[in-house]
């Protein structure tokens, strides 16, 4: 970034906390919706090349006072991630391996050109934060408290170049599962050919905001066809599915199973549930890592290039068993059925051919085995 290395970095020590005068209602857990609700506080800091990164400060939830000409109203130098707080049956918080995701933001933040911050300071105030808006993290399983780090380029200038001015801001929002639908119920995904997300040494193995507006238009198309998700294709090659990453699983002739999954090119985004799949995955004895699973299950995992070719010949030949996605918000969710519109995508009345799932989630599925796991594993 061409700053110099001695600027003050994020320090924990130096945290004001100013409280919210009125606290909110929490809101019913049965009522939440994605993203809808802030909690009392947020964490901010700032950053300028004279002074490094201010003192951080927990104060009330609220809006931020920016120069119209800051770079992230007109370039998009803007870093996000998404986390979760779950509260356990023993009533204590828990993010669920949240240095990933730290990590994830610093590389972030350097595709961007952005001020370099400590991570694992980052992460004492984000616990901080946590602990003081305990009471919102619902306690329903399946529910949680979604944490959103933002680093945003605040350099006050049109110039067209990198941002040396940042604001670093941390923000809550109670959450409750993702499909309210039981175990057995899924997504339908669209893959369309001629709008794509990432390209190789592009952006879409990073967590940036400008990577998800151009979607929003093939998303509603999606929608308009009966597809509640779309699903990211390079050519005829697999990405991802909206912000989630995918896996398909294939029966051999012998009754074991291949788990694929899309190899991190740079064209998807490291997800830290896919990391944590794969790990279960690669466990022996497997039935330990996933006492859902039938004792006599056999894996092959493997992360290798999928294509939709590949998965309509082996749903023709009666092989694919289960395809799902996984990420922070659903946690694993099974895709019921996969539409492949080939070409003509973005007009509501192309042709899209289907592929039907015949396993979606449910007793003896991998999709419900790892949502147990990992669901068990985060809430401790
Ligand atoms: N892909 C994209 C594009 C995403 O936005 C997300 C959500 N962060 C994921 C995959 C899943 O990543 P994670 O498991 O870290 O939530």
């Amino acid at each position: 970034n061409g700053l110099p290395s001695t600027l003050p970095d994020i320090d924990p020590s130096r945290l004001t906390i100013i409280r919210a005068a009125v606290l909110k209602f929490l809101p019913e857990a049965n009522t939440l919706v994605f993203g809808e609700v802030p909690t009392d506080h947020m964490l901010y800091m700032d950053f300028s090349p004279d002074h490094g990164w201010s003192p951080p400060q927990i104060r009330p939830y609220g809006p931020l006072n920016l120069d119209p000409a800051s770079s992230c109203f007109h370039y998009c130098p803007n870093v996000f991630e998404g986390l979760k707080a779950y509260l356990g049956p023993d009533g204590t918080p828990r993010l669920f391996r949240p240095q990933l995701n730290m990590e994830r933001m610093v590389r972030s933040a350097e595709r961007v050109a952005l001020p370099p911050f400590n991570a694992d300071a980052l992460l004492i105030l984000i616990k901080r934060l946590v602990a003081l808006e305990a009471r919102w993290i619902p306690r329903a399983r399946g529910c949680s408290l979604y944490i959103r780090p933002t680093l945003i380029g605040t350099r006050p200038s049109l110039g067209v170049s990198a941002s040396r001015h940042a604001a670093l801001y941390v923000i809550l929002s109670p959450t409750g599962p993702y499909i309210r639908d039981k175990d057995g119920k899924g997504i339908s995904l669209l893959a369309m050919s001629d709008q794509v997300r990432a390209w190789p040494g592009g952006t879409g193995g990073f967590k940036l905001g400008l990577n998800y507006a151009p979607g929003f238009a093939a998303q509603r198309t999606a929608a308009a066809l009966g597809y509640q998700q779309l699903l990211w294709l390079l050519g005829e090659t697999v990405a991802e599915a909206g912000a989630m990453n995918v896996f398909a699983v294939f029966e051999r002739t012998d009754g074991a199973l291949d788990v694929v999954t899309p190899p991190l090119d740079g064209t998807i985004l490291p997800g830290v549930t896919r990391a944590s799949v794969l790990s279960l995955l690669s466990h022996t004895p497997l039935t330990a890592a996933l006492p859902q699973l039938p004792t006599d299950v056999r894996l092959h995992t493997a992360e290798r290039t999928l294509t939709m070719s590949e998965l309509f010949a082996a749903a023709g030949a009666g092989t694919l068993r289960e395809v799902f996605c996984v990420g922070t918000a659903a946690v694993v969710i099974p895709a019921t059925r996969i539409g492949w519109q080939r070409r003509g995508g973005g007009s509501a009345d192309a042709e899209v051919q289907d592929i039907v799932l015949p396993v979606v989630g449910g007793e003896g599925s991998l999709a419900h085995a790892l949502w147990e796991r990992l669901v068990d594993i985060q809430e401790g």
